[in-house]
């Protein structure tokens, strides 16, 4: 069943998150690209989710660092169930259960193959490059532009991709991190203000290491 595994994670009389209808029927040629967008998600870890639509739902990598524009980057991105089409709106307060934290989009737009093909070519060459773990990406957005690759890794996990900058107009030469590239009023970066650790004087350096210790958790979601 599709989204079933997005379904199953989530309870939705808890969760503002989108119960996950099937996306409606395009009228006339209304959609002529495929959507993606990226969000920004402070669940028990910070980290980014990259979405791309295929097939009416989006195909999800959650990636720790975020992507970078720069080409020498190669980003994480661990692949996670597909999300619903809706979900590309979405940003709020989960506020408890998978995933609970805040999301806000980081970036939107549309996307397409490499050679920008009509929407029905695109999806069939997004749809062979996701079987053969080597998918190229044309992405048309605010932040994100030009070629992307995902590679998928040998890994003990089966999820393990790699996300890519290409070398194009699009990218850039020096060090990179999207985290600089956020609204400094925005929800997570005040929430990330308000809730800045304490300066740790000398005497309870000791107990505090003990209790960030506890605190790791390394899944990203
Ligand atoms: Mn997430």
């Amino acid at each position: 069943m599709v989204l079933e595994l997005y379904k199953k994670k989530r309870n939705f009389k808890e969760t503002p998150e989108p119960e996950g209808k099937p996306k409606p029927i395009a009228i006339g040629s209304s959609t002529s690209k495929l959507a993606f967008v990226i969000q920004r998600h402070k669940a028990s870890r910070l980290h980014y989710d990259f979405r791309i639509e295929v097939d009416g739902v989006l195909k999800s990598w959650a990636v720790p660092k975020g992507p970078s524009l720069n080409p020498a980057d190669k980003r994480l991105a661990m692949m996670v169930e597909d999300h619903p089409y809706d979900y590309k709106d979405f940003a709020g307060i989960i506020p408890s259960g998978y995933g609970a934290g805040i999301v806000e989009i980081w970036d939107k737009g549309t996307y397409s193959d490499l050679e920008n093909s009509d929407i029905k070519t695109a999806e069939k060459n997004i749809r062979a490059g996701l079987k053969a773990g080597n998918l190229k990406v044309r992405m048309f957005g605010e932040k994100l532009k030009g070629e992307f690759a995902l590679v998928k890794i040998k890994s003990k996990e089966e999820n393990t991709w790699l996300l890519i900058k290409h070398n194009d107009e699009g990218a850039v030469d020096g060090e990179y991190n999207s985290e600089d590239d956020t609204p400094q009023n925005s929800p997570i970066n005040k929430w990330l203000t308000e809730n800045k650790p304490e300066k740790v004087s000398k005497a309870s350096t000791t107990s505090t290491a003990r209790q960030v210790k506890k605190k790791i958790s390394i899944k990203p979601h």
